[in-house]
């Protein structure tokens, strides 16, 4: 409900102002998932056009979704540039050139990464020759948080961005689409928006989640990925201490990564309850009332604390009580 306007609002509306008062965007928009937010992008506003992608870029996110199969889908051209290891402006230039392409677009590669003689086109680079050259810039940018430098230099430079609900954001299952005005009235507008717009579930666990940025509140994800080595060791050995009396257990240092395949290659100092036997007390503990998860290295069970909520504490312990109990 519109409370100025005294009648019914417009679904959506709260969660897009919140998006962009934490971003800067002049309009948002948000859709079922960030590949749903990809393609009406490419349809409604790249269709009968060339879009202009480094072949770096052409990826495979999880689920079959293809780069190049989703913008054949969306009715654009695909206009390959560069090479899969390096892509310079002038290669983006030469396309618009030539009249193949009309449309420059961003993938972030999310689940790979590209070593060795490489190079990329910086968003500004990017951003810079599409004002030069008067054509829209978009950019997928997979995963983002609010605060984050990529995310603002998604808002300086491209003329729409779209980014995942559920990734770094740690909300729901949405996609999220972030730009200038008249871009998103257009999308707003296609018929196909309403095919892929979100339930008032989702919207609701979205603001939330949005509300709770806004305020410093931890969102969860946000503060699992970066809590502090130093506090997660404190945490194991106060988890190492708390079950020394009912299974022998101590504290390792370990390297952790994040799920999803979303920062491949990268890997984060951690700290884990380290317990014998491995196999047999992971498969107790993952047939738990509440299923507890582990990882077995180098003939240890390891807990890594990162992940653990207030009270999972006392649910180990009571699971591996009940190990005790069974084996007395
Ligand atoms: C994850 C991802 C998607 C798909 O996002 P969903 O919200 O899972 O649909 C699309 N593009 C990129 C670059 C991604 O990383």
């Amino acid at each position: 409900y519109d409370l100025s306007a005294r009648r019914r609002g417009r679904r959506g509306a709260a969660v897009e102002s919140l998006l962009c008062a934490l971003t800067g965007a002049e309009a948002a928009l948000v859709v079922n998932n960030n590949a749903a937010a990809g393609f009406l992008l490419l349809s409604a506003l790249a269709a009968g056009r060339g879009v202009a992608i480094s072949r770096g870029e052409l990826v495979e996110i999880g689920g079959g979704f293809r780069v190049p199969d989703i913008l054949a889908r969306s009715g654009a051209r695909l206009v390959e540039v560069g090479t899969t290891n390096k892509t310079r402006p002038a290669d983006y230039a030469a396309a618009l050139d030539a009249g193949e392409a009309q449309v420059l677009l961003r993938v972030h590669p999310s689940n790979f990464r590209v070593v060795g003689f490489t190079q990329a086109v910086s968003l500004p680079e990017l951003g810079a020759l599409a004002r030069g050259r008067g054509v829209p810039l978009f950019c997928d940018l997979g995963s983002a948080a609010p605060g984050s430098p990529e995310l603002a230099g998604a808002v300086a430079w491209a003329d729409v961005c779209c980014f995942s609900g559920d990734k770094l954001l740690g909300g729901p299952q949405a996609g999220i689409l972030l730009g200038k005005a008249e871009p998103l009235g257009r999308l707003r507008a296609d018929p196909l928006f309403r095919a892929l717009r979100p339930g008032k579930l989702a919207l609701a666990a979205l603001e939330a989640t949005l509300l709770d940025w806004r305020d410093g509140t931890a969102v969860p994800v946000s503060a699992m990925l970066s809590a502090p080595p130093e506090e997660l060791r404190r945490r194991a050995e106060a988890l190492a201490e708390a079950l020394s009396p009912l299974h022998p257990c101590t504290a390792v240092e370990t390297a952790g990564e994040v799920g999803g395949g979303a920062r491949p290659g990268e890997s984060l100092p951690a700290w884990a309850a380290a317990l014998e036997p491995a196999e047999a007390l992971e498969a107790h503990l993952r047939a738990w009332r509440v299923p507890i998860l582990g990882r077995i290295h180098r003939g240890k069970l390891l807990l890594d604390v990162r992940t653990l909520l207030p009270g999972d504490e006392a649910e180990i312990a009571a699971a591996l009580a009940a190990w005790r109990e069974e084996r007395a």
